[in-house]
């Protein structure tokens, strides 16, 4: 199958759509914010570097981007395509991107912009509970996505959290460093033929285009 990355702005919906395409594509999930909170657990210069950047809601720095997904690309589990969620962020990553899967004999796959309005991803953004257990998303906020019984995940009884950079005051920055900085790979990616745009307000709907769009590519 063919590798996915997703584009969005945050809270656009890119870790609840691609945990729904792993389940159905059995393809694995790989956030580049999933690795950095896991790397900034460990106690030496590089976690605490990653924890302050992602606390403000800054990017952290390529090199160290870059080195996470090399070594996570070289999993067995990714040799029959995965789903990058949160990477390429920029420019640069995009094209260090490419050298790494030359590297590694692999494909660029397709992209996948995410599109939704600015009000409503603040709103998914302050409400956001995610299952540190089995990686579910709930929102406390919006009615639909709320989790049965408050606080406990509906699938497999976790505890859900809060992330700390889910707050409204990061939530202006990351949303001004995605304009700025992710905004350009779409014209990169329009450029290779390879983007589609998904519009992202219901999560079902938006994940019945995005497979509409896969059945497409493999019917070529
Ligand atoms: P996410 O879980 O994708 O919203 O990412 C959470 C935070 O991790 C971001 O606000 C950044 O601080 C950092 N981060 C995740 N992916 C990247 C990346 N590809 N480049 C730089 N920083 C990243």
């Amino acid at each position: 199958m063919e590798s996915i990355i997703f584009i969005a702005p945050p809270a656009a919906g890119k870790g609840t759509q691609s945990k729904l395409l792993c389940d159905t594509y059995h393809i694995p999930h790989i956030s580049t914010g999933d690795l950095l909170r896991e790397a900034s657990k460990t106690e030496n210069e590089r976690g605490k570097l990653i924890k302050e950047k992602m606390e403000q809601g800054a990017f952290v720095s390529d090199d160290i981007i870059l080195e996470l997904i090399e070594e996570r690309l070289k999993e067995k589990d990714c040799d029959n395509g995965y789903i990058l969620d949160g990477f390429p962020r920029n420019i640069e990553q995009a094209i260090a991107y490419e050298k790494i899967l030359e590297k590694l004999n692999k494909k660029l796959g397709i992209v996948i912009l995410l599109e939704v309005d600015k009000d409503l991803a603040c709103k998914r953004i302050t409400g956001r509970l995610n299952c540190p257990e089995c990686g579910s998303v709930y929102n406390e906020i919006i009615e639909e996505s709320k989790p049965k019984e408050a606080g406990i995940c509906d699938r497999c009884g976790g505890k859900l959290k809060k992330r700390s950079d889910d707050n409204s005051t990061t939530f202006s920055t990351r949303y001004d460093t995605y304009l700025e900085k992710t905004g350009p790979l779409i014209k990169y990616y329009q450029d290779k033929n390879i983007l589609f745009r998904v519009e992202s307000n219901d999560s079902k709907e938006t994940f019945e285009q995005i497979k509409n769009i896969l059945q497409g590519r493999n019917e070529l």
